[in-house]
């Protein structure tokens, strides 16, 4: 098959997305507007020099350009525009739903949680009607967060906020040493008032993580979780039980989970029988999009229209929709699969 078609289907099929930060989702345009604004110093006052300064370099580079972006939230009009833009780049790609990740202590300083949520939603609803597209917020919790006991307060407030936007509570930041067992209070008592557990585990950490994030936090699906295959039997259970990866391949070659994206272990994933989506995970810091993620998979593994479509056919049976919501953004998808295939003459 003509790969340009192909390219080209994958540009404008229609997406959702599972595995993606807010806040990681800056781009450096947005960045700058937002230090202006609020009078604060980065290493670069333009466009181009910011983008140069996301390149990733390290891991510690990578945090510092984190944290320096989350320095320059500091009102909820802040977290509209930040949303606003988010959602306008959703749009761009055709993602027609994300699951959003946002991290609502890190910001507590300049602006309440309430404020946040109300912010964040403001954009929300503004976008489903303007771009028809939506989005669903996970808040999580970082791992580094101590005392352990501070995260009850997010994981409390998240589940007072299910149905204002709350889907799910989420738990990020370096896994190494900061094991999911720490945070089994916080997700139980957030899963008895109902609230289904996001957590990232089996990145930067293998397959205990991975368990832990199953056994003691209940995860519903497992944020990354790529380094499964170092455990035959946890990929067994994962076959079983279906429990879906939010797999996020550049992220993945960026923070050194692999060295490079064709020694990426998708198609082993896939071959084992696993249940994958694709995702971005901070898009600009890794230098992608959602969009870009599909090109360069396709591109590495020579994957051919139907692996895509299922790919995006999985991202919709994993998400926290209701499954009559699921089954209408399949039967809209499909139309448009269809009317782009023949468009193209795919
Ligand atoms: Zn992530």
């Amino acid at each position: 098959m003509n790969k340009m078609p192909l390219a080209k289907f994958i540009r404008l099929m229609p997406k959702v997305e599972l595995h993606v930060h807010l806040e990681g989702s800056i781009r450096p345009e947005t960045l700058l507007t937002l230090a202006e604004r609020n009078d604060v110093a980065l290493p670069a006052n333009t466009t181009e020099g910011l983008q140069e300064w996301y390149q990733f370099s390290s891991f510690a580079h990578f945090i510092e350009v984190y944290f320096a972006i989350c320095n320059c939230i500091r009102t909820p009009d802040d977290f509209e525009f930040i949303a606003t833009e988010f959602l306008r780049h959703q749009s761009e790609q055709n993602i027609k739903y994300s699951e959003v990740i946002f991290t609502p202590y890190t910001h507590r300083e300049h602006v309440t949680f309430d404020e946040q949520l109300a912010a964040i939603n403001r954009a929300r609803q503004q976008a489903e009607t303007s771009l028809g597209v939506r989005m669903a917020l996970a808040p999580d919790i970082s791992r580094q967060v101590r005392p352990v006991e501070t995260s009850l307060l997010v994981a409390d407030w998240a589940a007072q906020n299910m149905g204002n936007g709350i889907i799910a509570l989420g738990l990020g930041g370096p896994e190494v040493d900061n094991p999911p067992e720490l945070f089994q209070e916080t997700f139980q008592r957030a899963r008895a008032e109902g609230l289904p557990s996001l957590p990232h585990a089996g990145e930067t950490e293998g397959a205990k993580s991975i368990w832990g994030a199953i056994n003691t936090l209940s995860a519903v699906r497992v944020g990354h979780g790529v380094r499964c295959l170092e455990d035959p039997e946890l990929v067994a259970f994962l076959r079983e039980k279906q429990i879906p990866l939010e797999v996020c391949p550049s992220s993945n070659v960026c923070l050194g989970v692999v060295p490079t994206l064709a020694e990426h272990p998708l198609p082993k994933l896939l071959e084992e029988g696993l249940f994958v989506t694709i995702s971005s995970d901070d898009p600009p810091m890794f230098d992608t999009t959602l969009t870009d993620e599909y090109l360069r998979i396709t591109e590495t593994f020579g994957f051919g229209i139907t692996q895509i479509k299922q790919f995006v056919s999985n991202g919709i049976q994993a998400s926290l929709l209701s499954s009559g919501e699921q089954r209408a953004l399949e039967s809209e998808f499909r139309t448009q699969f269809v009317e782009l295939e023949n468009e193209l003459g795919l």
